[in-house]
């Protein structure tokens, strides 16, 4: 609960509480590029972070200069999207739908691997000539069972394209990558209903954000801390709110706050996965991967 004074004088919104903050410690690689921290994964959370299946966040890492990208090649996917936000650092994909492009500090890729992708993922040449940090968060959004076996495709969301919005109070911005907050709606097109925002709070500021009742909302701090009275949220936790609620409840520390809010509405069907599959039974698994042996999600050219 929010009571001090500077919060926004509006009673008709009834605030999200906090349900739990999750941590991971226990780093590990994907590829030899990105070292991860995975937040949440659906074997554990599968219905409470629903619609959101996986979150892997690598923190910032230092890589001198190399020769040779480091990354993961190519591997595929199907009945999930992958969103990837580079907070610093360059990585460079490919794809079987031809897709390909580099991303640079503040652009997210959008890729809907639907009925099947093949892709890869490596820092980029110019990055890896003249190392540097790299920052960044991979999101797994589910599908709901009639999409997962569409057409794949592939959004490029640039920093020219989303939009930034200031918050009430002067407590700081919010860049809309997904969804809608105030004015500004986000370029991405999902298939469900999400909110995907990159959230800069000022030091010492409390804002409460609009967002649907009924929805999962959680935000990731990547550097200051979030306040709910005595418990805190830290670089690399997650803050997991109530579903019930119009308003998500944000207090920042002392210091200035980083945060990734994710917000959906929940898709209540059965999760079977395995690896970079994610169906509704084990029958559909099984076919995911006779289907990427046989060369029927496609080939990287
Ligand atoms: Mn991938």
């Amino acid at each position: 609960m929010l009571r001090g004074p500077r919060r926004p004088k509006v009673t008709t919104m009834s605030e999200k509480g906090l349900q739990t903050v999750l941590s991971t410690l226990q780093p590990h690689w994907v590829g030899d590029g990105f070292p991860v921290r995975t937040i949440f994964d659906y074997n554990e959370q599968g219905e409470a972070l629903s619609p959101f299946l996986l979150m892997d966040y690598a923190a910032p890492t230092e890589f001198p200069p190399a020769e040779r990208p480091r990354g993961v090649g190519e591997h595929p996917h199907r009945g999930i999207e992958t969103v990837t936000i580079v907070y610093e650092g360059e990585v460079s994909h490919r794809d079987s739908t031809g897709a390909k492009g580099t991303l640079s500090t503040g652009d997210v890729q959008w890729m809907t691997a639907a009925g099947g992708i093949v892709h890869e993922e490596f820092h980029s040449e110019a990055f890896t000539k003249r190392g540097g940090r790299m920052e960044m968060v991979q999101l797994w959004v589910n599908l709901p069972a009639k999409e997962k076996m569409s057409p794949p495709r592939y959004q490029e969301l640039t920093t020219a394209i989303i939009p930034t919005v200031k918050l009430p109070d002067g407590a700081g911005s919010a860049r809309i990558i997904a969804g809608g907050l105030f004015d500004a709606k986000g370029p991405a097109r999902t298939v469900t209903p999400i909110d995907l925002w990159d959230l800069k709070l000022k030091g010492g500021k409390t804002v409460a954000l609009p967002v649907p009742s009924t929805h999962t909302t959680a935000v990731l701090v990547l550097r200051g801390e979030l306040r709910f009275g005595s418990r805190r949220a830290g670089p690399g936790e997650l803050a997991l709110y109530t579903r019930e609620g119009d308003a998500v409840p944000l207090a920042a520390g002392a210091e200035d706050v980083t945060a990734l809010l994710l917000g959906g509405e929940p898709i209540r069907e059965p999760i079977v996965g395995m690896g970079p599959f994610v169906m509704n039974t084990q029958g559909e698994i099984r076919q995911a991967f006779r289907d990427y042996q046989s060369g029927k999600m496609g080939h990287l050219n």
